[in-house]
């Protein structure tokens, strides 16, 4: 089989990779687990050192990034240059941090000395999606890297180029050859590889489907796994809301990455007594977008992915209206080989409709007006999913007693759209999977977290 990359602002193929045999793929692995041998030993000043040169290679060629990103999956070029640069940011953070996240904690008992010690894990399989295709893998691999493990990333089909160039800043960052490596492999080998006895955990973003099958793999050889599966963040637009940044801050939320983001806003609960307002106010945002050619560095959203991508977000979008929402602004395929929609706002979504139980994937907006605080967290909640959520109101008391006690999900954003932030822990409950990236939490799934007891 071969893995195709192909443009999805022209349809072009960029490129094509002939897929590994299961063979070549185990023979990684093998290498890998080579590799962490030796670098497990490797002081952390050591570590550090690489890492900041890799995020050295970012920031030097994150013009270059941003294009092979447009290029295979249609990311804003100027959105890709922010995104190497995160990643410059992160292998930084966990340069300066992973000491001492990692340094044994003593705790006493009756023992002489009694503490716990973090050790890596191993091999780590990274299974990972195209929308951040430099983010999703850095956000994992900084601080997996540095904790003394080894990498190998099964990256979406769609972005093997990104695959290869990630490879490649390790390669040249000077870290060990084998330490983080790629495998040019469809989702039918991640089994194979999940068997491989070397392979120690494994780490999905992606959809659910995506997550289930790989989790119940990983279950059945009993290896440790962390999902960063699918959300359908609600943003609650309280009566008390300063509008204007309600609608600011929501149509950020929503078109970010082209709508394309697990933790993009997808659910707007709106007070029935502010709802009118909102809507007019929110609308005109999200109508002055520029969407068009991803390499012009003015465009803010290009096309989705994917065209069978596109066209599944259309069908979600159709089957609402069928069932009663109102579109108040999008909506239609636009007329261009490109996969391209435009940003959509549906009201009048109700329970049942694919615009309040699935997640939408791309620029749709799906709004749901309510009576009260009580039941737009009702709503919120009513959803399998549980990645972010945001509260917009000009009481921050009631605001944090929202955030605090009341909503299922694993962050809330006040008066702000959610975004990952390298101090903060990132995941979800529910349907969204479990684990935590980024800080402190983050670097601590692919540990063992030893407990050690002198008598
Ligand atoms: P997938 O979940 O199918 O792809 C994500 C990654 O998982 C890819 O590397 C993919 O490989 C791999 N994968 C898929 N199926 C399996 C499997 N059975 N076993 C092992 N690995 C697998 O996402 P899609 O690209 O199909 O996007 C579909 C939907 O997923 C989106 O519309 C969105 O709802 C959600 N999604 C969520 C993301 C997030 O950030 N949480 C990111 C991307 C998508 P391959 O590409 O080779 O199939």
């Amino acid at each position: 089989m071969t893995i195709e990359s192909i443009n999805p602002t022209t349809g072009e193929v960029l490129a094509r990779y002939e897929e590994m045999a299961p063979a070549a793929a185990a023979k990684i692995v093998d290498e890998a687990h080579e590799a962490l041998l030796d670098w497990r030993r490797v002081p952390y000043p050591e570590r550090a050192g690489l890492m900041r040169k890799a995020a050295e290679i970012l920031r030097d060629n994150a013009l270059d990034y941003a294009r092979l990103m447009a290029n295979e999956m249609g990311k804003p070029v100027r959105d890709g240059v922010a995104e190497a640069e995160k990643c410059a940011v992160a292998c930084e953070f966990y340069a300066d941090n992973a000491e001492r996240f990692l340094a044994p904690e003593p705790i006493a008992t009756e023992a002489a000395n009694s503490f716990v010690t973090f050790n890596p894990l191993g091999v780590v399989l990274a299974v990972m999606p195209w929308n951040f295709p430099f983010w999703q893998v850095f956000r994992f691999a900084a601080p997996g890297v540095m904790a003394g493990n080894a990498a190998v990333l099964k990256h979406a089909s769609n972005v093997p180029g990104c695959a290869l160039a990630i490879e490649a800043i390790f390669r040249e960052a000077g870290f060990p050859k084998n330490l983080f490596r790629t495998l040019m492999v469809s989702s039918r080998q991640v089994e194979a590889i999940i068997e491989h006895p070397l392979v120690k955990a494994v780490t999905l973003t992606g959809s659910g489907p995506a997550g289930r099958a790989v989790a119940s793999k990983a279950g059945a050889m009993l290896k440790k796994t962390v999902l960063e599966l699918g959300g359908s963040d609600p943003y609650l637009v309280l009566d008390d809301a300063d509008l204007e940044l309600a609608a600011a801050v929501s149509a950020k939320g929503r078109l970010v990455n082209s709508g394309q983001s697990c933790i993009a806003a997808k659910r707007f609960i709106v007070l029935d007594k502010v709802r009118r307002e909102f809507e007019e106010l929110f609308v005109k945002r999200m109508s002055v977008v520029r969407m068009g050619n991803p390499l012009n560095p003015e465009t803010e959203i290009g096309p989705q992915a994917r065209h069978d991508l596109r066209d599944a977000l259309h069908r979600q979008v159709e089957a609402s209206i069928s069932m009663g929402a109102n579109s108040l602004l999008g909506g239609v395929v636009p007329n261009d080989r490109g996969a391209f929609y435009p940003p959509t706002v549906l009201t009048d979504v109700r329970k049942g409709m694919p615009a309040y139980d699935e997640e939408l994937f791309g620029p749709v907006a799906a709004i749901i007006p309510v009576k009260d605080e009580e039941a737009a967290i009702a709503v919120a909640n009513d959803s399998v999913f549980g990645l972010g959520s945001a509260v917009i109101t000009r009481d921050l008391g009631r605001g944090e007693r929202i955030a605090t006690e009341k909503i299922e999900s694993g962050c809330v954003f006040v008066n702000e759209a959610v975004r990952s932030d390298l101090r903060l822990p990132f995941g979800g409950i529910k349907e969204s999977g479990y684990g935590r990236e980024l800080s402190t939490y983050g670097i601590k799934e692919f540990v063992n977290i030893k407990t050690v007891y002198i008598a």
